[in-house]
């Protein structure tokens, strides 16, 4: 049978297209014409002052914190469920990163955390929607409107999702979009950075170009203008190339979303009511964009023996996300115990926008079938007390 991969990016003619025409044309780097006619794009779409492209969700993370003045000797409070960039873009500019433990529900990070984690030191929040999942905006604007903080959205997985009627990327004063292969849409490599104020705007771009403005821009006007350096900035920027293939990729979003929202109810109705498993739960307020479909296994289930069993048949899985605190680099003192616990027992089943019907039924019916096999109880009979296998399993 057909192997069914975990993730695949919808990237086609169109798209190739795109990327001919920019062959065709005098400028292929960063900050050219496709690159600031995506950049209207975005901030049109999102309803905000300034989009700027770079190259990725991490770049934007991190000059963010440099644009808000972060540095040593300041905390950053991170959302702790989640691929570890926002932790990441704390040490990046010599900050101390504090992980707040996620809701047992949504895996979105607990405002109450945040709360509990606010101390002197404490400069700002960065907030994640996990896999696609906006967090708890209101909560969260309100606790760091109360104490003088930042917020920070860490979109990367949610191009497409919303939260109130409001589109995640725009939640929050700051937002960072991840282009990467692996998100909703993509030029391979990407991110974009979405602010409100258009001052952090304009220092990012600046940032992310070496601290000297648009070499395309001066490469239009007659004379001979030299530009200075005014930062040590980066080189950040995302080419013009990969702003083509964003272009078209933005005109899909609502299509390509319909399809792994296809996906996700498939899922709902051929796993809803299994025992051994918990299913995504969306609140009313918000809508998912499905990066991932992560299901909570019992905690009697071997989940390496499940994953192992479904790739022996050519379907993709994974562990999901991270438990960010646990990993040796931050050599955190914290715990977040509900984070470690989904981090123990999530696991991602295939969910992309190329999926059909017929593979989500195969993916489901050999999902049960593994459950049964790996589960330390039969089902059916009294539920575990002990969560010691879980625990164990956290080191696999
Ligand atoms: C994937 C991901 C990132 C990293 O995005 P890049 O564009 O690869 O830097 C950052 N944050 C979260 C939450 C992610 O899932």
């Amino acid at each position: 049978m057909d192997p069914i991969p975990l993730v695949h990016a919808s990237l086609g003619k169109q798209e190739l297209a795109a990327v001919e025409e920019v062959f065709a044309s005098e400028w292929t780097a960063g900050q050219g014409p496709r690159g600031k006619a995506l950049e209207k794009e975005l901030a049109e779409r999102y309803g905000v002052a300034d989009a700027v492209t770079l190259s990725s969700c991490a770049a934007a993370l991190h000059l963010a914190l440099l644009a808000l003045g972060v540095g040593p000797g300041d905390e950053v409070i991170v959302a702790d469920y989640t691929f570890p960039a926002p932790a990441h873009a704390a040490r990046y500019v010599g900050a101390v990163p504090v992980f707040a433990d996620a809701r047992p529900d949504t895996g979105t990070v607990d405002p109450q955390a945040v709360a509990d984690l606010i101390g002197p030191r404490t400069v700002g929040v960065i907030a994640v929607d996990t896999v696609g999942l906006p967090a708890d905006y209101a909560e969260l604007e309100a606790l760091t409107g109360r104490h003088g903080l930042f917020l920070i959205e860490d979109a990367a997985c949610a191009v497409g999702a919303t939260y109130r009627g409001r589109p995640a990327g725009a939640l929050a004063p700051i937002g960072a979009l991840s282009f990467h292969g692996r998100k909703g849409i993509t030029s391979g490599e990407g991110g974009a950075l979405l602010a409100a104020d258009p001052a952090i705007g304009a220092d990012v771009r600046l940032r992310s170009s070496f601290g000297i403005g648009s070499i395309f821009d001066k490469s239009q006007t007659i004379g001979l203008p030299i530009p200075e350096f005014t930062e040590v900035g980066y080189n950040y920027k995302l080419s013009d190339i990969a702003a083509a293939i964003l272009q078209v990729q933005l005109g899909r979003i609502e299509e390509l979303l319909e399809r792994r929202n296809a996906v996700a109810a498939r899922y709902a109705e051929l796993l809803g009511g299994e025992e051994l498993l918990t299913l995504p739960h969306v609140p009313d307020d918000r809508t998912h964009a499905w990066q991932s479909y992560l299901v909570a296994l019992d905690p009697g289930v071997d989940r390496a023996g499940v994953a192992a069993e479904l790739r022996g048949q050519g379907i993709g899985c994974g562990h999901g996300t991270w438990a960010s605190h646990t990993q040796p680099v931050y050599e955190a003192k914290q715990t977040c115990p509900v984070s470690a616990d989904l981090f123990a027992r999530q696991l991602a089943i295939p969910m992309h926008a190329e999926l059909t019907v017929d593979q989500a039924e195969r993916v489901s019916h050999a999902l049960r079938t593994a459950l049964r096999n790996h589960s330390v109880r039969r089902p059916s009979a009294v539920p575990a007390t002990s969560t010691d296998s879980a625990n164990q399993e956290g080191a696999s």
